[in-house]
C-alpha cells in the first residue's frame, strides 16, 4: 500500500507524520529534529535553504530568506528571494518537498499523497493555494482537513461520544481558537475566531524590549539598533521565555554584545516568572476575549463544552492553561505535544483514508497532580495546610518543573517540605508522598528569602524533590514514588453501579465436599440395607450416624476425617 503522509504546514513551524503500528508518528531529519522552521531563503552563493538553515539565515539576512508565507497564501502577492520572484505556493512548495524527502528518507520508499491541514477559517482560495503548494512538491493532495479537526483526531476524540470542544491554538505568529461539535463520529467546526497575528514571536518581542531597555538605563546603548545584537537578544529573550514555563527564574547571558569606548559589554540579566507574565498578561487577555467570542458564535456556553485542548508551542505557557481553566472552569488538556498535535492528527486522517485501524497517540502522563504544603496570607493572617500544584495531573512525563517560595516568620532557618499527591485545596486531605527539612536559610525577614523547590519526576513516577535557598545555596532532596492511578470519580461511579446492582448470595451455600459427604452417606445407606446385623454393620451404623452429626454442625474438620473413614470401611465392605 503506497503511504499517506499528514502535514501540519504551519506559519513558524512545519512537521509530517505517518502510522506506524496504528499510531502517529512524526518524523524527524537525519539530526532528529521533527520540526521543520517555515523559513525559506537562499545563501549568498545561490543554495536554496529550507528549515533551520533559512531561519538562522533570517536573523542577519532577512532580504534573502521569506518567513510566514502562509499569510500570504490565496493572494497575488509575489515575493522575492535572492534574484527571482516566486508565488506563495511556490515558496510553500519548497518546505512541502523538503516534508516530502524527510519521508521518503524515513520509510525508503517515495511519498506521492498527503493530507495537509489549514486554519479553519481559511477561505476557498487559500484551501485552492495550499492544495497548488501540494502539487508543484509532487504531493496528490486527497484532503485538506482544518487543523483543530486534526487536533480532535489526534485524540482520537472522534470515537469517543457526541460532545463541543474548544481548541486554543497559540503558536508562534498566530492565534485561533475553535469550537468543535464531534456528531456520531464526524468532526465539525461550529465556529472559529482569532488574531492572524499574535503569538510567540509577540512574546519574545515584548521581552526584548524589556531587556534593551534595562539594558539601555545600564550603558546608554540600544541594542535594538543594531541587527545582530538584536538578533542575538531575540533568540536569547526566547529561550528564557521557554526556560520560563518550568521555572520561576531564567538568566539570559549573552557575552560581547556592544561595544562601549572600544571596551566589550555583556548582557547578564535574571528574568522572573512573573515579571515575563506581566509583560504578555494583556496580550493572553485577548486570547479569552476571542475564546467567548467564539461561544457566543457558537451559542454555546463555557459549561456545555466537554473538553478543551491546547495547541501550539506557546500553550506551554503555564498561565495560558490557568487563564482558560479560568473561564472554562475544565483543565484543559496539553497531553499531546501541542508541537506536534495538528501533524499527527492529520497521520491520523491520512489513516482513516488508507482505511488502516488507529489509536490515539500514546504518552505517560502524571496520573495525579503533584504539590507541597503551603501556608498562604489572607486577610486575618497566615492559612495553613494549602496545596500548592507543581506538577499538574495528565502533564506528560518525564518532566522537571520549579517554583520558588519564601519564609512565613522573620528570621526563619528551616523549612519543611512536605510533598504531596492528589488534587485536594487543603494539603493534608491529599496523599502525603514524604517530607524533608531546609536548612540553612539565609536569616532574614519573612518573605525575603527565595526557596526554589524542583519536582523531576521521570518515566516510572519516581519524583526527586528538591528545595534550595537561592542566595545561600543550602538545598535538601528527597526522592519519593508517585503511587500508580488510582480509579477516576467517573470510573468508581460507573464501578459502584455495576457492583451494586449484583445480587449476593450472603449465607454460605453447602461446599462441594458436602456434596460428596451427603452422596457417600446414600452409597453407606445401601450398603448398610445389603450386610446382615454384625460388627462390621455396627460399625458402619455408627461412622454414618457420626458423619450426619458433624454434617449438622458443619464441623468441617470431622465432615473430611469421617468421610475418610467411611470410604475406607466401604472399600473393604464392598471388596
Ligand atoms: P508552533 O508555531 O506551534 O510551533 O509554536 C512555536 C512557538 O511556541 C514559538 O514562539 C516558541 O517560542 C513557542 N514555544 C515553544 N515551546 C515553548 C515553551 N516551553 N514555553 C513557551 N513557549 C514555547
Amino acid at each position: 500500500m503506497k503511504p499517506i503522509v499528514g502535514i501540519d504546514l504551519g506559519t513558524t513551524n512545519s512537521e509530517v507524520a505517518i502510522i506506524r503500528e496504528g499510531r502517529p508518528l512524526v518524523i524527524a531529519d537525519a539530526a532528529g529534529k521533527q520540526i521543520v522552521p517555515s523559513f525559506v531563503g537562499r545563501s549568498p552563493t545561490g543554495e536554496m535553504l529550507v528549515g533551520e538553515l533559512a531561519r538562522n539565515q533570517y536573523t542577519v539576512d532577512p532580504e534573502r530568506t521569506i518567513k510566514s508565507i502562509k499569510r500570504k497564501m490565496g493572494s497575488d502577492e509575489r515575493v522575492n528571494l535572492g534574484e527571482e520572484t516566486y508565488t506563495p505556493p511556490e515558496i510553500s512548495a519548497f518546505i512541502l518537498r523538503r516534508l516530502k524527502s524527510m519521508a521518503e528518507e524515513f520509510l525508503g520508499e517515495s511519498v506521492e499523497q498527503a493530507v495537509i491541514t489549514v486554519p479553519a477559517n481559511f477561505s476557498d482560495k487559500q484551501r485552492q493555494a495550499t492544495k497548488d503548494a501540494g502539487e508543484i512538491a509532487g504531493l496528490e493532495v486527497l484532503r485538506i482537513i482544518n487543523e483543530p479537526t486534526a487536533a480532535a483526531l489526534a485524540y482520537r476524540l472522534d470515537r469517543e461520544e457526541d460532545q463541543f470542544l474548544v481548541v486554543y491554538d497559540l503558536g508562534g505568529g498566530t492565534f485561533d481558537v475553535s469550537v468543535i461539535e464531534i456528531n456520531s463520529g464526524v468532526v465539525e467546526v461550529r465556529a472559529s475566531h482569532g488574531n492572524t497575528e499574535l503569538g510567540g514571536d509577540d512574546f519574545d518581542a515584548a521581552l526584548v524590549k524589556y531587556i534593551a531597555e534595562d539594558f539601555k538605563q545600564q550603558h546608554g546603548i540600544d541594542l535594538q539598533a543594531d541587527r545582530r545584537s538584536l538578533a542575538r537578544l531575540t533568540r536569547a529573550a526566547e529561550a528564557a521565555k521557554i526556560q520560563l514555563s518550568d521555572a520561576p527564574f531564567a538568566q539570559i547571558r549573552e557575552e560581547f554584545i556592544a561595544t562601549q569606548d572600544g571596551k566589550p559589554l555583556h548582557l547578564e540579566m535574571e528574568i522572573e516568572r512573573s515579571r515575563f507574565e506581566a509583560l504578555v498578561s494583556d496580550m493572553l487577555e485577548s486570547t479569552i476575549e476571542c475564546v467567548q467570542q467564539a461561544l457566543e458564535d457558537a451559542s454555546l456556553s463555557a459549561d456545555e463544552i466537554n473538553k478543551v485542548l491546547l495547541v501550539g508551542g506557546s500553550t506551554r505557557i503555564p498561565r495560558v492553561a490557568d487563564i482558560l481553566e479560568d473561564v472554562m472552569m475544565a483543565q484543559p488538556h496539553l497531553e499531546v505535544d501541542p508541537d506536534l498535535c495538528v501533524a499527527m492528527g492529520a497521520s491520523a486522517q491520512a489513516g482513516i483514508i488508507a482505511g488502516e485501524p488507529i489509536d490515539a497517540v500514546l504518552v505517560d502522563v502524571s496520573p495525579h497532580s503533584l504539590g507541597i504544603e503551603v501556608a498562604e496570607w489572607q486577610m486575618m493572617g497566615p492559612v495553613f495546610d494549602q496545596y500548592n500544584v507543581i506538577i499538574r495531573r495528565n502533564t506528560p512525563v518525564p518532566v522537571s518543573k520549579s517554583e520558588v517560595y519564601t519564609t512565613l516568620s522573620p528570621d526563619q532557618k528551616n523549612v519543611e517540605i512536605k510533598v504531596y499527591q492528589g488534587e485536594e485545596p487543603i494539603a493534608s486531605h491529599n496523599t502525603l508522598l514524604g517530607e524533608f527539612l531546609l536548612e540553612g536559610v539565609k536569616q532574614t525577614k519573612r518573605g525575603q528569602p527565595e526557596i526554589i523547590v524542583n519536582f523531576d519526576y521521570d518515566v516510572n513516577g519516581i519524583v526527586h524533590v528538591s528545595g534550595k535557598d537561592k542566595r545561600t545555596g543550602a538545598a535538601q532532596e528527597i526522592t519519593v514514588t508517585a503511587t500508580p492511578d488510582r480509579l477516576t470519580e467517573e470510573q468508581k461511579a460507573d464501578a459502584t453501579e455495576r457492583v451494586g446492582d449484583v445480587e449476593i448470595v450472603w449465607d454460605a451455600a453447602p461446599t462441594d465436599s458436602h456434596e460428596d459427604a451427603v452422596v457417600l452417606l446414600e452409597r453407606a445407606s445401601e450398603v448398610d440395607d445389603s450386610l446382615a446385623d454384625g460388627e462390621e454393620k455396627t460399625d458402619l451404623r455408627e461412622l454414618i450416624s457420626a458423619l450426619e452429626t458433624a454434617l449438622g454442625n458443619q464441623d468441617e474438620e470431622a465432615i473430611d476425617e469421617l468421610q475418610e473413614e467411611l470410604l475406607d470401611l466401604l472399600y473393604d465392605l464392598e471388596d
